[in-house]
This record gives structure tokens, C-alpha cells and sequence, in this order.
């Protein structure tokens, strides 16, 4: 073993030496270490290296757990060949507990991945994997990620309301070793896994997620730890967040975390007034001016004549029923 690492450490070496190449170099900040492997990515290095500290204390406040030592961020691209990328974009970073480490591919951060969010959730993973290694489903460790995460503004709530619409939520069985590889099914998957520990936690209390983790810990099978730390399994959460993913709490939950939807709908609201409002208004003036006099400007005189005789204009039907949107509203 040891003979095997000092080999691989000096090959590493000579390989370096031949590329001509220095180790990255590295920021530091209270008990963490990030690492550029790209020089244009310094400045991010030393933002994570001045906002990790906090946030991590932060995450490991709430969830009641210690990394327990230095944690190493290596900004780096993350090919898709490679370990599963995590994340419900499936390829900004990943975490390996037994390291501390978390890679993070700076190309994939986004207005979809804000960087607090990631790292938060990449965290939550350290925590969980160095408390309970291999003790956990993934639907329970992915849902802690994501509900620890929405706080730093990552939560796809409205993709899990459509999906509660349509009868397309997976059961938690289902995402309890894989979620799936891609699309709409695999952000789904992490949003309604988010939905159900946020359940849990509301339900039971953040200590009782904690407390689950320590049974789990210990060897109580999962379900058993989770039944005896908030009261109810498995199936009994589960039904928990199908009732409040449905029913009146759906709508409400489709502009949650979504309030562009709300100006939205507003807008659309208010334009139908608006277009109702006029309609209403030429259909009372073309009622007053068939009532008094005949329209003034006739395509053709013997045309008008016929129509006038006979009863109602073919112009006034077409206003009150066919035009969506008639010329005028358009003024
Ligand atoms: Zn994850």
C-alpha cells in the first residue's frame, strides 16, 4: 500500500515536472483550501475561500453535524465520464466525504446553480457521508442537500408543482439508491426528495432529521431510525407530502420560489380586463348608432341599402362574437 502511494506520488511528480507544471496554487480560508486549476478562476477561488467558513458553519449548525476538519474545493472541469455528477442539472460538482474534498466545475455555475446554493448542498453531503457512510437512502440524503440548499436560492418548486399536477411524482422507493440520469424526471426527482425531508422537518423538527442520521448511524436500519426519530416511516412521510403537494396547496406552491409567475399572471389577468373592457364598450356604442342612424362609412351604397332593410349589420355580429382581437382595441 504504502509502497503503491509513494510510486503514484512521484510519477504524479515526474509527470508534473515533465508538463513543466506547478501544483495549483491554492487560497486559503478558516478550514478550507481551493484550488484553481485555471488561472482566470483565482477570483473565484478566493471569493469560496472568504465565504466558505461561514456558510459551512452555517449548514452544519442546522443539520447538527461537523465536518471535522479541513475541507479541500478543487475548481476543475467535470467531464460527464467521470464519478455521477450531483445536482439536478446533474454536472456542477461532486463531494467525496471520505476526502473532504468537493470538486466544483466553475463552467456549470449558473443563475440554475448559484454558487451558495452548491456549495451548501455539497456541504450537507460531507456531513451526512462522514456521520453515516453508506447508512442513508439517496432520496434522504439528496433531499437534506436540496432542503439546506434552498435556503442559499435553489429550489424548483414550480417544475414539482407541474409534476404533482400531471401524477408524475416518483415514489420514494423509487429514488432510494438512483435518481434519474436526466430532464425534467431527474429535477423532479430532487425537488420532491427536497419536498419530503422539508416535510419531515416541519413535521418532527430539524432535531428529529438529526436524530434519524445518529440511529442510522449506529446500525438502525433507516426506516426503523426514521420511524423512531419523527414518529412515522417511510410510507407514512411519504403520504404527508403527497397530501401537501396537492389540493389547495398547489397553487400555491407554483409561485413559491417563482414570483415572476405572479407578475405574470397579473399581467395576463389585467390584459383580459382590459381587452374585455373595450369589447364591452364598442359592442354598447355599435348597439347606440345601429339604434339612431345607419354607419356612415358603407364599402358600398347598394350593399348598405340591402343589409339596413333587412335587419342586423354583418359588421356588428362580427364584433361581439368572431374578433379576438378587433382593429380598434389595438388604438
Ligand atoms: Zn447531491
Amino acid at each position: 500500500m504504502k509502497r503503491a502511494g509513494i510510486a503514484a506520488a512521484s510519477l504524479l511528480a515526474a509527470v508534473g515536472a515533465a508538463a513543466g507544471q506547478e501544483p495549483p496554487p491554492a487560497e486559503r480560508g478558516d478550514g478550507v483550501r481551493v484550488e484553481a486549476r485555471d488561472a482566470s478562476e483565482r477570483p473565484l477561488a478566493r471569493e469560496i475561500a472568504s465565504t466558505f467558513p461561514a456558510l459551512s458553519r452555517e449548514v452544519e449548525m442546522r443539520l447538527g453535524f461537523a465536518v471535522g476538519g479541513e475541507v479541500t474545493i478543487l475548481l476543475d472541469r467535470l467531464g460527464d465520464g467521470g464519478p455521477h455528477p450531483d445536482g439536478p442539472g446533474g454536472t456542477v460538482a461532486l463531494a467525496s466525504a471520505d476526502s473532504r474534498t468537493i470538486r466544483l466545475d466553475p463552467s456549470r455555475l449558473g443563475l440554475a446553480a448559484p454558487l451558495r446554493s452548491v456549495l451548501a448542498h455539497e456541504t450537507a453531503h460531507l456531513l451526512l457521508g462522514r456521520a453515516a457512510p453508506g447508512r442513508l437512502p439517496l432520496w434522504f440524503e439528496e433531499g437534506v442537500a436540496e432542503w439546506v440548499a434552498s435556503a442559499y436560492g435553489r429550489a424548483d418548486r414550480a417544475a414539482l408543482a407541474r409534476a404533482a399536477a400531471a401524477g408524475r411524482l416518483p415514489q420514494l422507493a423509487e429514488i432510494a439508491v438512483s435518481f434519474p440520469e436526466d430532464g425534467d424526471a431527474r429535477v423532479v426527482a430532487y425537488a420532491f426528495a427536497r419536498e419530503a425531508v422539508a416535510t419531515v422537518a416541519e413535521g418532527a423538527g430539524a432535531g428529529a432529521l438529526r436524530e434519524t442520521v445518529r440511529l442510522a448511524a449506529g446500525g438502525t436500519p433507516f426506516a426503523e431510525a426514521l420511524r423512531l426519530a419523527t414518529g412515522q416511516g417511510p410510507e407514512g412521510w411519504e403520504a404527508a407530502v403527497r397530501a401537501r403537494l396537492s389540493g389547495p396547496g398547489l397553487l400555491r406552491r407554483l409561485f413559491e420560489g417563482n414570483p415572476e409567475l405572479v407578475w405574470l399572471a397579473l399581467l395576463a389577468v389585467g390584459g383580459g380586463l382590459v381587452v374585455v373592457a373595450v369589447r364591452r364598450r364598442r359592442r354598447a356604442a355599435a348597439a347606440k348608432l345601429a339604434a339612431t342612424e345607419p354607419p356612415e362609412d358603407e364599402p358600398s351604397p347598394s350593399d348598405a341599402d340591402a343589409e339596413s332593410a333587412e335587419g342586423p349589420q354583418p359588421w356588428e355580429e362580427e364584433d361581439d362574437e368572431e374578433d379576438a382581437f378587433p382593429p380598434e382595441v389595438t388604438r
